[in-house]
């Protein structure tokens, strides 16, 4: 199992009571703990061979190098299971040369950005030139798509529609379109069908389960079940309720007469292996 989209934790030994942060706005079942140790994210991922990990950069007003320098030391903690992705503001002086160095001195190999979270357009011309010189370097792109709790995040910038608009300007570059673009994953879909380079993550969806078994079911329909890639949003979702809820997809139409989502399907998405897909090489 390879885990695509993962967020870094928040501390690297014992999280202080007074920091301790629960939100429950992110599922609709639990609280969910927001502040995470390496040591809960290595029990999380016992069963996983390769993670992606990442935070997002959302300082607007300067780069923020020590992100990117946390990113390098997790991953150096289990350098062969675990990828780096890095991130940047594009609009900020400096974010290329960041981008440059986050990817050629500490090794990181993709880029997670969040277009609502960090509030840029991701048409507009600073984001176009990361897109330009990810495409160059091979560097996959991995963006938060669709809802977000954060009221100040303008839902606008994550809609999948524009991932449409990336990917005919820059046809090379590599992309995962997290949470299937939630609630429009029928766009999502559309977008990866058409876009040779184009993938969709399943994070942080199992549990509304009628969205997700009409999502899965839609992608079957429209022939883009071997585009999704698998994810857990961790600390959002561990790996392996993940893949449990996966394995679950069909229970809302249990006893109807409703098409499931082919099983054998869901397998292969539990398995597939999603680095040569994004030129990433397996961490040795
Ligand atoms: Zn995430």
């Amino acid at each position: 199992m390879i885990d695509i989209h993962s967020h870094v934790p928040t501390h690297r030994e014992h999280v202080p009571h007074d920091e301790l942060v629960v939100n429950d706005k992110w599922r609709p079942d639990r609280p969910v703990a927001a502040t995470t140790t390496w040591a809960d994210y290595a029990e999380a991922f016992a069963d996983v061979e390769v993670s992606a990990a990442f935070t997002i950069a959302r300082n607007r007003r300067k780069v923020d190098p020590a992100l990117n320098d946390a990113v390098a030391a997790f991953v150096a903690d289990a350098p062969t299971r675990r990828i780096g992705f890095l991130s940047i503001h594009p609009e900020v002086d400096g974010a290329l040369d960041e981008l440059e160095r986050a990817r050629a001195s500490l090794g990181l190999s993709g880029i997670k950005l969040g277009p609502n979270y960090q509030v840029f357009d991701p048409l507009g011309d600073a984001a176009l030139r990361v897109y330009e010189l990810a495409e160059r370097y091979g560097l996959p792109i991995l963006f938060h798509q669709g809802a977000s709790p954060v009221q100040d995040a303008p839902l606008r910038y994550a809609h999948p529609l524009l991932m449409d608009e990336i990917a005919i300007r820059f046809p090379e570059l590599r992309v995962v379109m997290a949470h299937m673009g939630h609630p429009w994953q029928r766009e999502t879909i559309v977008t990866i069908r058409k876009h040779p380079h184009v993938y969709a993550d399943i994070s942080a969806l199992f549990y509304r389960p009628w969205s997700f078994y009409e999502a899965l079911r839609l992608a079957t329909e429209w022939g883009a079940l071997d585009k999704l890639l698998f994810g857990s949003d961790f600390p959002i979702a561990t790996p392996t309720e993940t893949a449990a809820g996966l394995r679950r997809v069909n229970d809302p139409i249990e006893g109807t007469k409703f098409p499931p989502v082919p099983l054998e399907k869901v397998e292969e998405l539990i398995e597939r292996d999603p680095l040569p897909l994004l030129g990433l090489e397996r961490p040795s």
